[in-house]
C-alpha cells in the first residue's frame, strides 16, 4: 500500500443518521457496489444495498465494542448452541440502531417500500423450533443489558428444509440459504483453528520430563469463522455471533496432491466441508448418527480453541484466572463434548495436571437441560467415539471413574446407584451419557420452567440433586420484546408507547401499567382496531403464500404453530375440529361463534405420525372448507412453512393461542409468549411455562384444562381411552368420523396407526384423557369470545402481565445466578483509527 508521509494514522468519524446521508448511501451501495440502476427494480437488490447502508452502522459500534472489552479484561460468557434461529436481520437491526422511521421515509423519497424489502430478505433457518429460538432471543438481550456474551455456533450450508404441501402431505425442500451471499457476515480467515478427527493417541515425555498423551495420525478440518453482529437496543453495544465453517486444511491436500491421489484429495475434502453442510431437522429427538457427533465435536473444539488461544495471547500459559474469567453456557447436551475437550486442551496443550484441569473445567461448565423426553437424550457410543475422538473417550472414562469413587464414597455399598448414575451405560454396547458428563463437569444446572426445573429434580436427575442440590436452579424461558412486539406489532408497540411511555422495550414489567386501561372503552376500542387490523395482515400473508381460502375477520382466530409432534397433540385440536363440523352438521349451531383454525408446523423428515399428523390436518380442512354448511362458520388452514419470519406475521393476528401438551412434557414452550405479549389468550394444559403464566395474567383470563403432570402420572397404569370414547357422545361421534373413513375417503387405511394410537392404553400423550375437559374449555372460549368488551380486556390483560416472559429477566436472572458479568457501557464514538 502506498501512503502519503504524515497520512498514517487517520481518524475514522462516525457516519451519518439522518435521511439524506441513508439516501447518499443507498444510491452509491445499489449503483457502485451491486452494480444495479433505475432499470432494476429490484426489492431484493434494493434490500441488499440498504443492508449495507445499514451494516456499516453496525460496524463501527461493533468495532467500539471489540475495543471496549478489550480493555476492560473482564469476566466473558461464550454460549454454545448447535443452533441459532435468527431469522431476519434487517428491520431488527434497524430497530436496535433506533433508525427504522428515518430509513422508511428515505426509501419513500426513493420510490421503495420498506416493507417490500425487508420481506425479500431469506431468514436465517439455522435451527429446528424452541431451542434455536431460544438462543436467538438469548445473544439479543445480552447485547441489549451490554453483557459481553458471545454466541458460537456453526454456519450450516443448508438450514432447516422448507416445507411444501403435495397432496396434503409435507414435502421439504433444501434451504439453499446462502445462494445469494448474506450480507451480515463476516468471514475471518485469520482466525481459522484445525479441529482434529480419527488417529491414536500415545504417551509422550515433554521436554521438562513430563509425560503429556499426544493425539496423532488425525484427519484434521480447518474451522472457518463468520462474524454475524448482534445489536443491542439503541446502545451502542454490537455483540458476536461466531459461526463456524468446515473446510479442509491445505496441508491434508497438499500431502495427497504429493502421493498423486488428485480424486482422493477431492474426496476428503468434501468429507470435511460435509461436517457444516446441513443442519439437523429433529426437534427433539436424537438419532445417533456419525455425522452429528463430529458438528458436535466440531463446535466444541473450533469454539474453546478460539477461548483459549486469546487467553493465552492475553495470559500465557497462566490460566490461575480462567474460571474467573470465563464461562460456557451449554444450550443443551448437544455441545457438552466441551467438557471432556477444555480438559484435554488444558492438560495435553497447556500442561496443567488433571486437578488443575478439573477445577478449571466443572468451575468454567453450565449446563441447561431443555427436555424430559426420554428419547430426547443423548448417547453416543462408546466404540464410535473411540474411532472419532479416541483422546475425548479417555478422557470422559477417566472423568467417570473419579465420579464413581466418589459417588461410591457418598454411598457405600450402593451398586446399583453406581450403575444408575455413570456416565457410562452398560450394554451390548456401552454408551456414554452425554447429559450425566454435562451435570458432572459442570457448576450449574437448570431447567427452564418451574415446573421443569423441579421434575428434573425429582425425576430425569434425582440422584445427581440428591448428591448436588447446590448445582441445580430455574431459568424460566423468555423472548425478546424487541422482535416479538416492537418488531412484528409495530402498531400495538405505538399504541402502548402512547399510554405508558417507551420504557417497557427495555423493561417489560412496565407493560403492568397498560392494567387500569383494560376498564376503559376507549383504549379498548383503539386495541380491538389493531387486532382486527393485524388479523387482516395475517389474511394477506396467508393469500400471498397459499390458495385462497375465505377467512372471516370476525372469526376467532384459533392459532397452534409450533414443531408437529405427538406430545405437543396437534391431534387433540384436530378432533375438536372435527367435533365442531359435527356440531355443524347436526345442526348444533345455536349462538355459534365463527371460528378460523390455523395450524402450522414442521415435522421432522423421518418422524413418521408426525407426518400423518399433517396430513391428517390437511385431509380434514379440505373436507371442511369445502362443505358449504360451514362457510361463515368453521374454517381450518394449514400454514405452511412455519418459520421466524412467518410468526411475525402470525402472532400479532392470534386470538387464541393453543398450548395443549401433555402436562409434563413440553419443558417450557416460547411461543405461548409470544402470543400472551401480542394480547391472545391461552387455551392451555398445566404444562411448562403454561403454568407461570396463569400465575402472571390470573386464572380468569385464562383457558385451564387437562390433567396435571401428576394426574397423568397416576391416570397411566389404568388408562383406557376406549371406555372413554364408548361414555362420551360427542367423542364416539368424532371417533366414528375418524374411523369410518370420512377424510380419507380413497385413501383407505392412511390414518390407522394415528387411530389406533390414540386408543391404545400405552398412548404416552393420553390424549383422549383430555378431550373431554379441553371440549368444556374451548366452550368457555366461545362464549367469552362473544362478549367482545371482556374479550378486549382480557387481551389487554395478557399483554400486560407478560413482562416476565422478556428473555431480558431470564438473561439477568443467569447473570445474577450463573455468570456474574459486569455489564459494559461502550464508548462510541470510540475514535476509531486507520494506521
Ligand atoms: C417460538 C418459535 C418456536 C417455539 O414454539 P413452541 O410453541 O414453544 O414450541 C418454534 N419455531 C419458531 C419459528 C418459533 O418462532
Amino acid at each position: 500500500m502506498t501512503s502519503k508521509p504524515n497520512a498514517s494514522i487517520t481518524e475514522l468519524p462516525e457516519l451519518g443518521m439522518t435521511k439524506e446521508d441513508f439516501i447518499a448511501d443507498f444510491k452509491q451501495y445499489y449503483v457502485h457496489c451491486l452494480g444495479r440502476d433505475e432499470d432494476c427494480r429490484s426489492p431484493f437488490y434494493a434490500g441488499e444495498a440498504l443492508s449495507q447502508v445499514v451494516r456499516d452502522r453496525l460496524m463501527e459500534r461493533w468495532k467500539a465494542t471489540h475495543k471496549t472489552y478489550k480493555q476492560a479484561r473482564g469476566k466473558r460468557v461464550f454460549y454454545l448452541s448447535m443452533e441459532f434461529l435468527m431469522g431476519r436481520t434487517l428491520s431488527n437491526a434497524m430497530l436496535n440502531l433506533g433508525i427504522t422511521d428515518t430509513i422508511t421515509q428515505a426509501m419513500y423519497d426513493l420510490g421503495l417500500e420498506i416493507e417490500e424489502l425487508i420481506d425479500s430478505e431469506h431468514d436465517a433457518g439455522l435451527g429446528n423450533g424452541g431451542l434455536g429460538r431460544l438462543a436467538a432471543c438469548f445473544i439479543d438481550s445480552c447485547a441489549t443489558l451490554q453483557l459481553p456474551v458471545m454466541g458460537y455456533g456453526l454456519r450450516y450450508e443448508y438450514g432447516m428444509f422448507t416445507q411444501t404441501i403435495v397432496n396434503g402431505e409435507q414435502v421439504e425442500k433444501p434451504d439453499h440459504w446462502l445462494r445469494n451471499g448474506y450480507i451480515w457476515e463476516i468471514e475471518r480467515l485469520e482466525y481459522a483453528i484445525p479441529v482434529k478427527f480419527g488417529g491414536h493417541t500415545e504417551v509422550q515425555t515433554d521436554e521438562e520430563g513430563k509425560h503429556r498423551v499426544c493425539w496423532l495420525n488425525t484427519t484434521d478440518v480447518l474451522a472457518i469463522p463468520f462474524d454475524v453482529p448482534v445489536p443491542g437496543y439503541r446502545n451502542n453495544t454490537v455483540n458476536t455471533l461466531r459461526l463456524w465453517k468446515a473446510v479442509a486444511t491445505e496441508e491434508f491436500d497438499l500431502e495427497d496432491f504429493n502421493a498423486g491421489d488428485y480424486a482422493e484429495s477431492v474426496a476428503a475434502k468434501i468429507t470435511a466441508e460435509h461436517i457444516t453442510m446441513v443442519l439437523y431437522p429433529n426437534d427433539a429427538n436424537e438419532n445417533g448418527k456419525e455425522l452429528r457427533l463430529r458438528q458436535q465435536y466440531f463446535l466444541a473444539s473450533a469454539s474453546l480453541q478460539d477461548v483459549v488461544s486469546h487467553w493465552v495471547k492475553l495470559h500465557g500459559h497462566d490460566f490461575s484466572q480462567f474460571a474467573h474469567k470465563s464461562c460456557f453456557q451449554l444450550n443443551d447436551t448437544h455441545p457438552s463434548i466441551a467438557i471432556a475437550e477444555l480438559m484435554r486442551l488444558l492438560m495435553d496443550l497447556h500442561g496443567l495436571s488433571w486437578d488443575e484441569a478439573w477445577q478449571i473445567t466443572y468451575e468454567t461448565m453450565a449446563y441447561t437441560n431443555h427436555t424430559l423426553l426420554p428419547e430426547a437424550l443423548e448417547k453416543w457410543s462408546v466404540p464410535l467415539m473411540r474411532r472419532l475422538l479416541p483422546r475425548l473417550i479417555e478422557i470422559i472414562f477417566e472423568i467417570n471413574a473419579r465420579f464413581l469413587s466418589q459417588v461410591a464414597a457418598h454411598w457405600p455399598g450402593d451398586n446399583e446407584r453406581l450403575r444408575r448414575m455413570s456416565i457410562i451405560e452398560e450394554g451390548p454396547v456401552q454408551q456414554v451419557r452425554m447429559a450425566y458428563l454435562a451435570i458432572v463437569g459442570s457448576f450449574s444446572v437448570n431447567g427452564v420452567a418451574h415446573l421443569h426445573s423441579k421434575l428434573l429434580q425429582q425425576g430425569l436427575f434425582k440422584d445427581f440433586y440428591d448428591l448436588w442440590p447446590h448445582k441445580f436452579n430455574n431459568k424460566t424461558n423468555g423472548v425478546t420484546p424487541r422482535r416479538w412486539l416492537a418488531g412484528c406489532n409495530p402498531e400495538l408497540a405505538q399504541l402502548i408507547t402512547e399510554t405508558i411511555g417507551e420504557q417497557w422495550v427495555t423493561d417489560l414489567s412496565e407493560l403492568k401499567k397498560l392494567t387500569p386501561y383494560a376498564d376503559n372503552a376507549e383504549f379498548r376500542a383503539r386495541w380491538r382496531q389493531i387486532k382486527q387490523n393485524a388479523k387482516q395482515r395475517l389474511i394477506d400473508y396467508k393469500k400471498q403464500h397459499q390458495e385462497p381460502v375465505h377467512l372471516d375477520i370476525g372469526a376467532l382466530f384459533d392459532v397452534q404453530v409450533k414443531r408437529i409432534h405427538e406430545y405437543k397433540r396437534q391431534t387433540l385440536n384436530v378432533l375438536h375440529v372435527i367435533h365442531l363440523y359435527d356440531r355443524i352438521k347436526r345442526g348444533d349451531t345455536q349462538n355459534w361463534t365463527p371460528r378460523c383454525v390455523l395450524i402450522g408446523g414442521k415435522a421432522a423428515p423421518g418422524y413418521f405420525m408426525a407426518k400423518k399428523i399433517i396430513k391428517l390436518i390437511n385431509n380434514v380442512a379440505h373436507v371442511i372448507n369445502s362443505d358449504p354448511d360451514t362457510h361463515g362458520k368453521l374454517s381450518l388452514i394449514f400454514l405452511t412453512d412455519y418459520r421466524v419470519s412467518a410468526m411475525e406475521k402470525i402472532c400479532p393476528g392470534a386470538d387464541l393461542s393453543e398450548q395443549i401438551s401433555t402436562a409434563g412434557k413440553e419443558a417450557s414452550g416460547t411461543g405461548n409468549m409470544k402470543f400472551m405479549m401480542n394480547g391472545a389468550i391461552t387455551i392451555g394444559t398445566l404444562d411448562g411455562a403454561n403454568i407461570e403464566i396463569r400465575e402472571e395474567v390470573g386464572e380468569e383470563n385464562f383457558f385451564l384444562f387437562g390433567l396435571t403432570e401428576a394426574e397423568i402420572e397416576v391416570k397411566r397404569s389404568h388408562y383406557n381411552p376406549v371406555t372413554i370414547i364408548n361414555e362420551d357422545q360427542d367423542l364416539h361421534r368424532v371417533m366414528h368420523l375418524l374411523e369410518s373413513g370420512h377424510f380419507n375417503q380413497f385413501e383407505p387405511g392412511i390414518f390407522d396407526a394415528l387411530i389406533t394410537s390414540l386408543k391404545s392404553p400405552d398412548d404416552p400423550w393420553m390424549t383422549i384423557a383430555d378431550f373431554r375437559s379441553y371440549l368444556d374449555a374451548q366452550r368457555r372460549v366461545e362464549h367469552a369470545y362473544q362478549n367482545t368488551e371482556l374479550w378486549t380486556k382480557m387481551s389487554i390483560l395478557n399483554c400486560a402481565n407478560s413482562g416476565r416472559f422478556s428473555t431480558d429477566r431470564t438473561i439477568t436472572e443467569y447473570n445474577n445466578d450463573i455468570w456474574k458479568l459486569q455489564s459494559k457501557a461502550i464508548k462510541f464514538p470510540y475514535g476509531l483509527k486507520f494506521t
